[in-house]
Formats: structure tokens, C-alpha cells, sequence
């Protein structure tokens, strides 16, 4: 039988990340923690992924840390696509019209999940991160929104870091629904709600009080962390609006090689 250790252990047994700005900038990975993923990883220190990015499926994700070096599968990774089926499921039946802006994965899910993808009368508009969104799109969801669909934003980040500066994110499209639509009261998926946390630490099955969530976004990763009861903890990096927000990490890190020490105990015999 597992000792319980005391909440002010600084014991690390489970680790959940966030990806974007964490585990690498875009496309560029972030050397200091490629090494320390693949440090846990040989230590048999359990970690897993939560996003709040719906552009790519858990596969392509764990594609992505691969390519970068950091050991990872599908199953370690929880985005906010399978999180807005769930919610979907939940709340419409199969059928229901759905507008979805965002990119292929998320739409191939919304229609794997049974519902109808459309531009003609939607029920529920579905927001998520689109390079290609335009106008149409736009004006399609506004005009959705002003016939009283109801309004589903995978995640509320205004910006997510790209490999040359910050990029326009879905908070900015749940923005200009409002902006438009007073009456519009958008559902927001991902962090900061709890759930995907949730998700990832049912999969690592390790105690709240020994697990870390890590993240370099005080709003979204740090807040879902300590709504999941988890110690969290902030890697820093020059994220606006951070500063504004409120939220107190347990620990800030310049690097997630500063964590090893605390994850080193884990470590087992060399034979
Ligand atoms: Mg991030």
C-alpha cells in the first residue's frame, strides 16, 4: 500500500504539461524541456499533455512531441476536441446542425461524434483555432448567433504563441461573437476549466497532491491546475496579460529542468 505523503510534499509522482509555449514555441521545440521529458521518461516518471489547442487529433499531437524527442502517445495526450465532443454529446443530440469553425480535425470529430456540419441554420456554432477564417465565417456564426444558436468555444485564449511572436486565438473569435451578440453567453471548453486535467489524471492515476500541472499561461494552464486541485506551476516566459490575471502559481520555473530535483527521488537503480 502507496504512503500518503502530506500536501506539502515536494515529491513529484505525475506530471501533466501543457504543449504550446511548454514542450515547444509552434513548430520550434524548447530544448531545456526536451531534456527534462526525457529525463522523466527514463525515470518511468508518468506525464501526459493537456491543451487547449483543437488543430490537431492526440495523435498528431503525439506525432509532434516525437519528432521533437519527447517520448509520447496518443493516449498521453488530452486536447479540447475530444473535450467539445464530450460536451456536445452531453448537451444535443446526434444530428443537431452544427457550424464548426476550425480546422480538419475538429470537424472530422464533430461529424464522427453524429452531428450534422452546416452553414444553413445551425443549432450550435462551434468556435475553434482556424488559419483560414475569414469573413463568410464569420458573418455565418454572427448570423447563427443573432438567431439564438448556442455557441460552443473549444478554449478561451485570446493569444497562443507561434514560432515568430503571438498568434490571434479563439478568445478573439468569442470576442467579436460577444461584441456583436450581447445575449450570446458562449460555453468555453478547456482551461481553465478543470477537465481536461481531470481527463489526464485519470489516465496517470497518481494523487492530486503529487501531481504537477505545468503551464506558461496564468489564465488558462494555471488556473485549470489549481481548480483541479493540483500544485501547479508557471513556466515563465513573456506570455501578455499574464501578469493581470490574478492567478498565483505554487512555483515559477525559468526552466523545467529546475523540476528535476524534485522528480529525481523517482528514480530507480541503474541495474
Ligand atoms: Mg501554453
Amino acid at each position: 500500500m502507496k504512503i500518503q505523503e502530506p500536501p506539502t510534499s515536494h515529491i513529484i509522482r505525475g506530471i501533466i504539461s501543457d504543449l504550446d509555449g511548454v514542450a515547444y514555441r509552434g513548430d520550434s521545440a524548447i530544448p531545456s524541456s526536451v531534456r527534462a521529458f526525457r529525463t522523466w521518461h527514463e525515470q518511468g516518471l508518468p506525464y501526459a499533455f493537456v491543451t487547449n489547442n483543437s488543430t490537431k487529433s492526440a495523435a498528431q499531437f503525439a506525432a509532434k512531441l516525437t519528432s521533437i524527442g519527447i517520448p509520447a502517445e496518443a493516449r498521453q495526450v488530452f486536447n479540447t476536441i475530444s473535450a467539445t465532443t464530450s460536451l456536445l454529446a452531453r448537451r444535443w443530440p446526434q444530428g443537431t446542425p452544427v457550424f464548426a469553425i476550425g480546422e480538419q480535425p475538429l470537424r472530422t470529430a464533430i461529424e464522427a461524434a453524429g452531428y450534422d456540419l452546416t452553414s444553413e441554420d445551425p443549432e450550435v456554432v462551434v468556435l475553434g483555432f482556424d488559419s483560414t477564417l475569414d469573413y463568410a465565417k464569420l458573418r455565418t456564426t454572427i448570423r447563427a448567433a443573432l438567431a439564438g444558436a448556442a455557441i460552443v468555444a473549444t478554449n478561451p485564449d485570446v493569444l497562443t504563441p507561434g514560432h515568430d511572436g503571438y498568434d490571434p486565438c479563439v478568445g478573439v473569435m468569442t470576442a467579436a461573437v460577444v461584441a456583436a451578440v450581447p445575449s450570446a453567453k458562449p460555453v468555453v471548453v478547456g482551461k481553465p476549466q478543470p477537465f481536461l486535467i481531470e481527463r489526464a489524471l485519470e489516465h496517470l492515476g497518481t494523487a492530486k497532491h503529487e501531481t504537477i500541472m505545468i503551464g506558461d499561461q496564468l489564465a488558462t494552464d494555471i488556473a485549470a491546475g489549481n481548480a483541479a486541485g493540483l500544485r501547479s506551476v508557471l513556466l515563465a516566459s513573456d506570455v501578455p496579460f499574464n501578469a493581470a490575471t490574478g492567478v498565483v502559481p505554487d512555483r515559477v520555473v525559468s526552466s523545467l529542468l529546475d523540476l528535476l530535483d524534485a522528480t529525481s527521488e523517482r528514480a530507480g537503480p541503474l541495474s
